[in-house]
């Protein structure tokens, strides 16, 4: 790997480890106690720190660059109690001490740039529903460079080994870098990259062995033709319902075969976000993968915030992939 691509890696990798371990005690200490389950500041807290932390590093470490974010803090400042803000500020401080809430705000914004040719796009918590659940969420930071992710790593707190759900055990950390491979390393561990481990997709192609995985929040997909096109397939096993890139690193590691991301009836003109994609992509594809979307045509990372050009994701081991993608034009 070249010595330009090493560093950007390093940094990606402590960024995401410092967000993580930060969104994995706030889980702990705020989102478990939270006695209304209905009260969604405690991911607002976790968002907006994690992108602050995240920013922050990236800045510090690489210079000035082109940072995409889902989150900025317009209604942070808003809000005349600036209640968020407060505790936002008092847990980045034990990351980074004596920063005030300005600053924080700062940070927050600087991942508030529109996508350029060469850029970083940042998902403070990916799937903050399986966040306040206390199930599967990912942090996602990926690099793309002329239009081609060439970094993505995703933090899991929630997993083990890159592979199985576990809120007690170390976490993983799951990064590729374009034609260097997948690999994962515990999250909560001292980074050290000669203990990586390389994951490869599974070698399944008969449809009665595969696993499909799919979004948890059934309004984020169409459950019941997902249903009904793993049947037509002749698959039996039942669809794993998670939430999160999380997905990715299962499928990178072999623990399933499918992702499918169909559009819900709900929200026909959807369209996936950058932050959403970019990470699992190059994790899946590095491990031996495929991604395109419903129409087998390639995730298109040069739109905008959005894949405009694509319509819903199927993402395989590879081997199973132009079959579904066939299976799937004949279904509509
Ligand atoms: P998942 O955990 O697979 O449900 O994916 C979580 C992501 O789905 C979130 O980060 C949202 O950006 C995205 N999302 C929100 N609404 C929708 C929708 N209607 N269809 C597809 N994805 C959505
Ligand atoms: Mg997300």
């Amino acid at each position: 790997m070249n010595q330009i691509m090493e560093r950007k890696l390093t940094v990606a990798l402590d960024a995401v480890k410092t967000a993580s371990q930060l969104v994995k005690r706030i889980q702990n200490e705020i989102v478990l106690n939270a006695i209304d389950k209905e009260d969604h500041s405690p991911v607002t807290v976790a968002d907006f720190a994690s992108q602050a932390v995240i920013s922050h590093i990236l800045q510090e470490s690489l210079g000035e660059l082109c940072l995409v974010g889902e989150e900025n803090s317009v209604n942070l400042k808003r809000d005349p109690e600036k209640t968020a803000l407060t505790q936002i500020t008092q847990y980045v401080n034990s990351v980074f001490p004596d920063t005030n809430a300005d600053t924080v705000c700062d940070w927050i914004d600087y991942g508030n740039a529109d996508p350029a040719n060469t850029y970083w796009t940042v998902d403070p918590i990916d799937g903050t529903k399986g966040f306040l659940r206390g199930d599967q969420y990912a942090v996602a930071l990926a690099y793309v460079e002329e239009g081609q992710v060439k970094i993505g790593v995703l933090g899991c707190p929630n997993l083990s080994n890159a592979a199985t759900p576990d809120k007690t055990g170390q976490g993983s950390l799951v990064f590729a870098v374009r034609n260097e491979g997948c690999y994962f390393l515990p999250l909560d561990l001292p980074m050290d990259l000669d203990q990586k481990k390389q994951i490869y997709v599974s070698s399944n192609e008969s449809f009665k062995e595969c696993s499909l995985l799919r979004s948890f929040e059934t309004g984020h997909t169409d459950a019941d033709k997902i249903n009904q096109i793993a049947a037509n397939l002749g698959m039996t096993n039942d669809p794993i319902r998670m939430d999160s890139q999380a997905k990715y690193a299962l499928l990178a590691g072999g623990k399933g075969e499918i992702i499918l991301r169909l559009l819900s009836p709900k929200r026909p003109d959807y369209k996936e976000k950058i932050w959403d994609q970019a990470a699992g992509a190059i994790i899946l594809e590095e491990a031996g993968g495929k991604i395109t979307d419903l129409n087998g045509t390639p995730l298109d990372f040069t739109q905008g915030r959005t894949l405009v050009k694509n319509t819903g994701v199927l993402a395989t081991n590879g081997l199973v992939h132009d079959k579904i993608v066939k299976a799937l034009i004949s279904s509509n």
